[in-house]
């Protein structure tokens, strides 16, 4: 494809790495030679190592979908700036962002260079309806999500884009390389084997959701419960880059439903969680505080523990409850862990440790692939009881109930917990309550191979459950 001598407009990818259904790339392209850039923004939440290694694949992946990518990092503005003047780009153009931060950066970036003259154009986002266009009754911002959700079915999925013809501009000498925005984790490459897992970029997240639309959807609405089986889709972290946009979801999985009936209880609980991504979004958007304090204010009156040793031991994956350590365990390996067991891990620090949840949102920005500031903080807060339309505060998800119900044969924690694999069925997912003979015939040696408990079950339970007592003691009911 010849390449035109001059840049007419700028199309600033963020989290919309893909070509199609791309608005803000659609108009470009209909507009002259565009010069395709991404920032790596250091005035932001620094992204945690799993992102980057994430955030590296995908852009590799663009750049050679497009044939061209500019990179830069640092100050968003200022690298338009300089930009902006080696290209004497007439037009600027993106998808928008719904993050407090990027909401703040937008604006400032916008009217600088509608002041200088530019023309300066935002579309629509990786969402299925932007966080403004669901409203309730009385024109306010929803804060419980079935209303949510209905008001979105309402209001019907828009048709995605398809992918246009771009013409790029020239982009040597623009920008760095892309091992230059340093990404990759290399003392010690954590990351090791990653690839065989994962296959970040647009043409991957296409392949994953027909995977799971071809294997794994029967039995979705049941079996997403299940962190033994392969029945959830794992697109999160192609959506949270953009990778692949909810409109296009939505549209493949429909048509799925519409050609075979028989899909659409699965089609419809799975469009239902796609739903919820977007409902963090909309929280997020409407009180941009979440993910720095309590939604619920009563909730700062927690007398909340810190333990530098019960939250490693937390973080390694060696609470002595198997379930839990599992999921962490799978999180370190792969960057990933299953919803249900992130529940039950997030519950487990909050509650059974008291440690703040904010202390888990850390650690789950810095090693989740799919670190998503709108998804994880709200989900934190909703498994604390402080966020909005939350798990009432006396919910308190046992780690021994939780095992049997969605692991009833153990496989999960036979996978992640190795050292427990040869221990029966029956107390796989309590090796503590196991007969010193079992034990022995299983190579299991408590304090050595595997860890006691931390704490005790019943004792932690109602330690948390005291908790909020001491905050309804000082006169704040917790709603
Ligand atoms: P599927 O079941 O296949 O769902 C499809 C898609 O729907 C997901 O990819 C995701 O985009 C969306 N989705 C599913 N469940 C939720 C949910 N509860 N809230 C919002 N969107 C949802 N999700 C993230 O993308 N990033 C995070 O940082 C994140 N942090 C979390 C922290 C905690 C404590 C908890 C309990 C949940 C968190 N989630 C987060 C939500 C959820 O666990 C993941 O989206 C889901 O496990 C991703 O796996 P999947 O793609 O296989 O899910």
């Amino acid at each position: 494809m010849a390449k035109p001598m001059t840049t007419k407009t700028i199309c600033w990818f963020r989290q919309d790495l893909r070509i199609a259904d791309n608005p803000a790339l659609t108009h470009a392209s209909q507009s002259g030679g565009v010069l395709p850039v991404f920032i790596l923004d250091e005035t932001d939440r620094p992204l945690g190592g799993a992102s980057k290694w994430w955030l590296h694949h995908s852009l590799s992946s663009l750049s050679q979908s497009l044939g061209g990518l500019v990179l830069r990092r640092g100050n968003p503005l200022e690298e338009l700036k300089t930009l902006v003047e080696k290209t004497k780009a007439t037009q600027i153009v993106w998808n928008r962002c719904y993050e407090p931060h990027g909401i703040n950066r937008d604006k400032e970036i916008k009217s600088y260079f509608k002041s200088a003259g530019l023309e300066v154009m935002s579309f629509p986002g990786s969402v299925i309806h932007e966080p403004w266009e669901i409203q309730t009754g009385s024109g306010g911002p929803y804060k419980v999500y079935t209303p949510f959700s209905r008001a979105i079915q309402a209001k019907g999925f828009p048709p995605p884009l398809p992918a246009d013809t771009v013409k790029i501009a020239e982009t040597d000498d623009l920008g760095h390389t892309l091992e230059a925005l340093n990404l990759l984790p290399s003392h010690p490459n954590w990351a090791q084997g990653w690839a065989e897992l994962w296959s970040p970029g647009e043409a991957g997240a296409h392949t994953a959701l027909d995977i799971f639309l071809k294997s794994g959807l029967t039995g979705y609405g049941e079996l997403r419960n299940r962190p033994d089986l392969p029945n959830v889709s794992r697109l999160s972290p192609h959506i949270h880059y953009g990778e692949i946009s909810p409109r296009q979801i939505c549209a493949k999985s429909g048509f799925l439903a519409d050609k075979s009936p028989e899909h659409a209880h699965d089609v419809g609980k799975f469009l239902s969680e796609i739903a919820w991504r977007d409902f963090a979004n909309h929280l997020l958007f409407h009180f941009p505080e979440i993910p720095v304090r309590n939604w619920k204010p009563t909730f700062d009156h927690y007398p909340w523990r810190q333990s530098k040793e019960d939250l490693e031991a937390w973080q390694k994956g060696m609470t002595g409850y198997p379930m839990v350590d599992a999921g962490m365990r799978e999180l370190w390996h792969t960057g990933y862990m299953h919803n249900r067991v992130r529940m039950l891990v997030a519950s487990f620090l909050v509650k059974h440790l008291r440690i703040h949840w904010r202390e888990g949102e850390a650690w789950f920005w810095d090693t989740l692939v799919d670190a998503d500031l709108a998804n994880n903080t709200s989900s934190w807060q909703w498994v604390a009881g402080s966020g909005a339309d939350a798990a009432p505060y006396f919910r308190i998800f046992s780690p021994l109930g939780q095992g049997p119900k969605f692991d009833p044969k153990g496989h999960y924690v036979r996978q992640w917990c190795p050292e427990l694999a040869k221990l029966p069925d029956n107390v796989i997912h309590a090796p503590f309550e196991a007969s010193e003979i079992i034990l022995k015939n299983a190579g299991v040696k408590l304090g050595e191979t595997y860890p006691f408990p931390i704490v005790d079950h019943k004792k932690a339970r109602q330690a948390a459950l005291d908790g909020y007592e001491a905050v309804k003691a000082a006169g704040l009911t917790p709603e």
